[in-house]
Formats: structure tokens, C-alpha cells, sequence
């Protein structure tokens, strides 16, 4: 049983440059790693993890090349 889950380590994490090109979101197989617009100034970005969808499988933390999401 899967019984890790995805977490995001703010410190490392590069989306607010990288936005839709953020790795784990791409090769998220569940489209549960999404990158949203934060809204307002239509810039800045920020990653949401829907746990609906989430499957505890560890691809977003294997793609992302900073280390910023760890399976925890
Ligand atoms: S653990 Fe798997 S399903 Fe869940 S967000 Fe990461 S890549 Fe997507």
C-alpha cells in the first residue's frame, strides 16, 4: 500500500519562474500536480495537488530536478 503523499518544500521550489514548464506537474500520470495562476498580476504561480486525484506513486517527486517535492 501507497501510503506516502506528495509534499512541496516552498524553500526549493522554482514555480513562481517556471510556472506551466514545472516538471512534476508534467509528468504527473493523474493530473492530480497542476500549476494554477495565483491570479491578479497573471504571473505569479503556484502548485495545487488535487487529492482526489493523487495516486501516491512518486512521479512528481522523481521529475522535479530541485528536489522541492518529497514523498512524506
Ligand atoms: S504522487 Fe503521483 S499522482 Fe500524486 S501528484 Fe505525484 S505524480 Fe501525481
Amino acid at each position: 500500500m501507497r501510503n506516502k503523499m506528495p509534499w512541496v518544500d516552498r524553500l526549493r521550489c522554482d514555480v513562481e519562474s517556471v510556472g506551466k514548464s514545472c516538471k512534476a506537474a508534467k509528468h504527473c500520470p493523474h493530473g492530480a500536480f497542476t500549476v494554477r495562476e495565483k491570479g491578479g498580476e497573471g504571473k505569479a504561480h503556484d502548485v495545487f495537488i488535487d487529492w482526489e486525484r493523487c495516486r501516491r506513486c512518486g512521479e512528481c517527486s522523481h521529475a522535479c530536478d530541485l528536489f522541492a517535492v518529497k514523498m512524506v
